[in-house]
């Protein structure tokens, strides 16, 4: 376990002046690429917090890029966007630029690249998984990945059971990337924890149960799904006063009636729980690949509200995928009254040219707009048990006549509502 003070670990990693003169370190490493690509850590946050905030000793001193023997460079990648462009762009730059002789160390899921590059770019080395280990030792540092980190500027301990996802969502990234399937054994979780509670029991307070795919943790290790288990074990510490399963981790189609009644049944606070809903039909759940019902996400989100009203619940939605009709939308907007999130993070598809559903005739900008609107226009008539917020992203262009009448009437409804001027907006769905 690490413990980070958030600012402070924060101002080392992201700032640019830890230049220091050559003279002055031993190896010459430069970490701007790293940085720079990953500072975002709401789309990066496993590698911020399992890989990076330990690497702080190794990149704490850096030369400035044209000094550098060892070039750092990392990409979090996207779940929609295929990244693999800009990706190869900056390798290439990075080569044309470099000091002769630097190496270029391309770690996590920007290794990927590497068949793509096929060897054209010399002087390279991909670390895919354990990067941080592999660097320390490398350079002689003892430092490696950790899966558990209080984070202070949460105030909470993070613990990150599982990496990766066995699904293939035939929208995501995982369906053409490599991103190794990995969980910590129970036994590790419960020595680490049984170690925090003797030297530091107040930080395990609140516990943040983060990974891409919570609901299959365990399964490399022990051939079946025990997210149930490591929910008791962690519920058992008397230390322990909440659980969050935030903000992501639990697919709808694997959480079991065991896993569902683990959560069902912690005799904590649970503050928030994140599960993505994705799709509002049965026939668009299928063509994407979500192996849920809608019938089975109504099941779930109903027994976690009874069990836990006060609970923050939140979901993804998308819209836009190909071959989505009127029909699909209603059913979305449906299956939102019916499952009563308190916020719906609603994503525009973006489908990446490797994904399986790119193979299919994609919905025009016009109509996926359309799409939206129409979503938006039926969450804002139903009865809702609890207020939620909708944030969705930018696609209405300034200057569009449509845009500043959709604005228009979007302003008559919802005070907070400001268009254009945040990437991201959010809209508030009253109670009734
Ligand atoms: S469950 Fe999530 S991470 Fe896994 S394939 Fe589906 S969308 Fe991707």
């Amino acid at each position: 376990m690490i413990i980070i003070n958030n600012e402070k670990a924060r101002k080392e990693l992201f700032r640019n002046s830890n230049i220091v003169d050559p003279k002055e370190v031993k190896y010459k490493i430069n970490a701007y690429f790293l940085r720079f690509n990953c500072w975002n850590a709401s789309e990066s946050y496993r590698e911020l917090m399992v890989s990076f905030f330990p690497m702080l000793p190794l990149i704490k001193k850096e030369v400035s890029f044209y000094e550098a023997d060892y070039i750092l460079y990392a990409h979090p990648y996207a779940r929609l966007e295929d990244m693999s462009p800009s990706v190869i762009e900056q390798i290439r730059w990075i080569d044309k630029n470099r000091k002769e002789g630097a190496e270029i160390i391309v770690v996590g899921k920007a290794a990927n690249i590497e068949p793509i590059l096929a060897g054209s770019i010399s002087n390279i080395t991909f670390y895919e998984s354990h990067f941080t280990g592999i660097l320390g030792k490398k350079f002689g540092m003892n430092i490696k990945d950790e899966y558990i980190v209080y984070d202070s500027s949460c105030g909470w301990l993070n613990i990150w059971p599982v990496n990766g996802c066995l699904n293939k969502c035939k929208f995501c990234r995982r369906t053409y990337m490599n991103i190794p399937f990995e969980s910590i054994s129970l036994d590790n979780i419960k020595s680490e924890l049984d170690n925090i509670k003797a030297r530091a029991p107040e930080l395990m307070t609140g516990i943040c149960l983060r990974a891409e795919n919570l609901t299959e943790y365990g399964i490399d290790i022990y051939g079946e799904q025990r997210l149930q288990d490591l929910i008791k074990l962690i519920a058992s510490y008397e230390e322990v006063k909440y659980i969050k399963f935030f903000p992501i981790g639990l697919a709808i189609c694997e959480i079991t009636d065991e896993i569902l009644d683990s959560i069902c049944n912690i005799k904590k606070i649970v503050p928030s729980i994140a599960l993505n809903l994705e799709a509002g039909s049965n026939r668009m759940l299928k063509l994407i690949g979500k192996n849920h019902t809608r019938e089975r996400a109504i099941h779930i989100f109903k027994e976690l509200r009874k069990a836990h009203p006060k609970a923050y619940i939140s979901t993804g939605i998308m819209v836009g995928f190909p071959t989505e009709e009127l029909i699909d939308i209603y059913e979305l907007a449906d299956l939102i009254e019916q499952t009563d999130p308190n916020h719906i993070f609603c994503n525009l598809v973006e489908i990446a040219p490797k994904c399986p559903l790119a193979q299919l005739p994609q919905l025009s900008d016009n109509l996926r707009e359309y799409h939206l609107k129409v979503l938006l226009g039926l969450l804002k008539k139903q009865k809702r048990e609890h207020e939620a917020d909708i944030s969705y992203p930018k696609i209405f262009k300034r200057g569009k006549r449509s845009t500043y009448r959709f604005k228009k009437k979007c302003e008559e409804h919802w005070k907070r509502f400001s268009l254009l001027t945040i990437p991201r907006k959010t809209l508030v769905l009253k109670k009734h």
